[in-house]
């Protein structure tokens, strides 16, 4: 299975992730997830990234496809991404380095959201500096204030979830990335997802759209 999850932010698509990472036992390449690791290490690619992310820009492309082609090399049997393509131009160099390596996609999953909704969520939102698990302070707290449920690690609010950040986050999804629903719709491989509602609700009709669960939209095209 070779999926690409898009969305806007706080469309909840990390949860999501993971989970459908979990069920068919294959690596979730997320890039946002990577470049953080890369700013907590201070890496030379942290330090380039930081200077976008801070601001809620997109990193330079080639920057993000040199590093999502390497993580491909290391996915041979199958991968979901997050994050990943943002525009066309990713897109477009993806498909080119799938058919390079004649792994074509499975599907692209493309979650929805109102941009309120998608406020409220990310403006709640803490994120586990180890594992990058998310809760919401409103939705779905922590057991504990400020420590991660699942390992341990120490929760904070990511500097791009400040709200004027969020605004400029969106402001650049529905410009540069959402014309990639046509772009997947015209090749065959979109299928769609209501993001509004709970995680479980979410979580099953992810899982439906992609064919784990019987009644929903079928199969993906290409497996
Ligand atoms: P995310 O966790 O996916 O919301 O990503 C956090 C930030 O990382 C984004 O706001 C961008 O600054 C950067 N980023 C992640 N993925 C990409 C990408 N595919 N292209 C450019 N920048 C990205």
């Amino acid at each position: 299975m070779r999926l690409v999850l898009l969305g806007p932010p706080g469309a909840g698509k990390g949860t999501q992730a993971h989970r459908l990472a979990d069920r068919f036992g294959i690596p979730l390449i997320a890039t946002g997830d990577i470049f953080r690791n890369n700013v907590e290490r201070d890496t030379v690619l942290g330090r380039e990234a930081r200077r976008y992310m801070d601001a809620g820009e997109l990193v330079p492309d080639e920057v993000v496809v040199a590093m999502v082609v390497g993580a491909l090399e290391a996915a041979p049997d199958g991968f979901i991404l997050d994050g990943f393509p943002r525009n066309l131009a990713q897109a477009e160099a993806l498909e080119t380095e799938l058919e390079r390596t004649e792994q074509p996609l499975s599907a692209a999953l493309a979650f929805s959201i109102r941009d309120d909704t998608a406020v409220k969520r990310l403006v709640g939102r803490r994120t586990c500096t180890t594992c990058q698990r998310t809760y919401n302070l409103a939705l779905h707290p922590p057991k504990v204030g400020g420590v991660c449920d699942v390992c341990g690690g120490r929760l904070e609010q990511r500097q791009d979830d400040r709200e004027d950040t969020v605004r400029r986050r969106l402001e650049i999804y529905h410009e540069s990335t959402e014309p990639l629903i046509g772009f997947y719709a015209g090749r065959d491989l979109l299928r769609t997802v209501d993001a509004e509602g709970s995680e479980a609700e979410v979580a099953d009709r992810a899982e439906r759209a992609v064919g784990l669960v019987t009644g929903g939209q079928g199969p993906p095209a290409r497996a």
